[in-house]
């Protein structure tokens, strides 16, 4: 499932391949499913305009245009980017192409058709109407102590909430709560302003690693958690003989359940 650090690499792949190139035409697989707007209107916004930048909160990407309102993508759990000129070099799961007149396209590939594309007027309308919190990769300590003030339940669903740290997945909670050695069941409540700033810290440091990383995990450091997950759908092959020891005490992995969501921790680091 693409998370920040993927969508992350995406937006910048945007960027150095399909700005400012005036859209000639625009095609929509399945519109009913995947277009939260009408497609005349998605058409009549977009033909002869053009996209200027991007931004991103989260895992919700934004394309910047000349005139009106800017595109919105998620990616849903199979979403992915293309860019390329020759028809025959169309993705296979190509849902929406973008044709510049400059003869290249621009694809949101997405075999699952979970992903959504739609048109918001500016990021702050959009993260306002769903409530999305600050950024994850750029939170800082005040963000993040704002986002848990008051809050009696346990960190690691607080981390996953969309409201406090957009952007942070399963996979990512664990890494920082393992890198933080924060206990995933702390209630966050009961954090000292220094763990609060760890944690913080450790949010940006895990995503940055991810992205510098181009998301492809068994290139991440070795002294990161993700080396001893198990993966049940696998996205793409740590090392080949992942051992499941914590990569710092060396003692064993446990895995355990906090929020309903499977939740690996060091016992022994984690207190
Ligand atoms: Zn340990």
């Amino acid at each position: 499932m693409p998370e920040l650090p993927e969508v992350e690499t995406y937006r910048r792949f945007i960027d150095e391949t399909s700005l400012y190139q005036p859209i000639a035409e625009i095609e929509v697989q399945d519109p009913k499913r995947q277009l939260q707007v009408d497609l005349d209107d998605f058409r009549r916004a977009l033909l002869g305009n053009q996209f200027t930048g991007t931004n991103r909160i989260g895992k919700q990407l934004f394309l910047l245009t000349a005139n009106g309102p800017m595109v919105t993508m998620h990616f849903g759990m199979t979403g992915d980017v293309a860019f390329y000129r020759a028809e025959a070099d169309t993705p296979r799961f190509a849902r929406a192409v973008f044709h510049f007149q400059s003869g290249f396209r621009f694809a949101f590939v997405d075999s699952r058709k979970f992903g959504r594309i739609g048109l918001t007027p500016s990021v702050e309308a959009f993260r306002q109407q769903k409530k999305l919190g600050p950024d994850a990769l750029t939170l800082s300590t005040e963000e993040l102590t704002q986002g848990l003030a008051k809050k009696k339940s346990a960190i690691k669903p607080l981390l996953l909430d969309q409201r406090i740290a957009p952007g942070v997945g399963n996979w990512i909670a664990d890494e920082v709560l393992f890198q933080a050695q924060l206990e995933p069941e702390r209630s966050a409540l009961s954090l000292l302003p220094a763990e609060i700033d760890r944690l913080a810290t450790s949010i940006r440091e895990v995503l940055e690693t991810a992205i510098a990383a181009e998301a492809i995990y068994r290139d991440f450091p070795s002294h990161y958690l993700i080396h001893a997950r198990e993966w049940d759908e696998a996205p793409v092959a740590t090392t080949p003989n992942a051992h499941l020891n914590c990569p710092r005490c060396q003692r064993l992995i446990q895995k355990k359940y906090v929020g309903g969501r499977a939740t690996y921790f060091c016992p022994h680091c984690q207190q």
